[in-house]
């Protein structure tokens, strides 16, 4: 039989099976011989050995179309993050940071900014056209009176996707309602998931529709950029990409160089002062981790 990982803990892979639920498998000693490790979001075959106990094996793990470091999973199509229009107020900053991150790994990022029904001055509006500008899909929903929840199921459709952001800003308010339509069909998978032996919190897979799956990640407060060259970051910023070639300098890095295409964009106001702003500090943040390492 085929399936998904959904979930891995101590040796033990939760694989979700369509149609017929959750088997609990281990890994036989193959995967350990060919240092292959399984990844929750792999696609796997399994041999059923107890049909009744729902306890199999893992036998084979099918070619990876992408692999997350953090978190650590296979076959992530997008990354949905979340943040509020208020309530608290969105942290741009970290915004920026989850987006790089992003970036790093390829993985294409919508961004959704829930509490909309809270908004009073155009603070929604104003966050579109700034994550817009710089090429991102944004949704502005309300988990409180179900507005744009249906947007959000039609971009998750038929794909795995990795759901982030701080807490507080309703993640589980909007995963919960995403869960809502299969939730009479999830209960053998709670049942089969919720065995409670373990406290930390690790990577998961939620269905929420026939190959539609969520990954739910703990809320984060801080990132840290890392992982590149000073001079990689550029790459990261999706809205520079248009002038790169055009600054006086090759290899420009758009900070003190004079003739920055980059620069006379953001003194036009075709690239946003916040973003450059984030791009300036995430750079320097670099530069010192480059000097801590001589
Ligand atoms: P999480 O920590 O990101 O999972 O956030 P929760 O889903 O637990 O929500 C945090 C708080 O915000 C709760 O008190 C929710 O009732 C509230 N909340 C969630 N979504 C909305 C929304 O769209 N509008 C308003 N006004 N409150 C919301
Ligand atoms: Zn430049």
């Amino acid at each position: 039989m085929q399936g998904k990982i959904v979930k891995g803990i101590a040796g033990f892979y939760y694989v979700d099976v369509a149609e017929s639920g959750i088997y609990e498998c281990r890994a036989r000693g193959i995967f350990r011989k060919e240092k292959q490790k399984p990844l929750v979001g792999d696609n796997v075959e399994i041999q059923v050995l107890d049909e009744k106990e729902r306890e199999g094996n893992l036998v084979k793990i099918f070619p990876r179309t992408s692999q997350l470091i953090r978190p650590a999973a296979a076959n992530v199509d997008q990354a949905l993050v979340i943040f509020a229009v208020r309530q608290p107020d969105p942290n741009l900053d970290l915004l920026d940071r989850f987006l790089v991150a992003m970036e790093q790994q390829r993985v294409p990022a919508v961004i959704c900014f829930n509490k909309s029904d809270l908004e009073e001055e155009g603070q929604a509006e104003r966050l579109r056209r700034i994550y817009e500008g710089c090429g991102y899909r944004v949704l502005a929903v309300s988990a409180k009176e179900e507005q744009g929840i249906g947007q959000i199921r039609e971009i998750l459709e038929g794909k795995t996707t990795v759901v982030a952001g701080p807490s507080g800003v309703g993640k589980s308010s909007i995963t919960k309602l995403l869960q809502q339509e299969i939730s009479m069909e999830t209960g053998e998978i709670s049942r089969k998931l919720g065995r409670g032996k373990h406290t930390t919190r690790h990577a998961q897979l939620i269905r929420i529709g026939s190959h539609t799956y969520l990954m739910d990640t703990p809320g984060f407060s801080s990132l840290t950029v890392g992982g590149m060259e000073k001079e990689e970051l550029r790459q990261y910023f999706p809205e520079f990409l248009p002038y790169e070639g055009s600054c006086r300098f090759q290899g420009c890095v758009h900070i003190h160089e004079p003739g920055c295409a980059v620069k006379a964009a953001l003194e036009d106001g075709k690239v946003d002062a916040g973003r450059y702003a984030s791009y300036v500090s995430f750079f320097e943040e670099l530069k010192e981790k480059e000097k801590r390492r001589y």
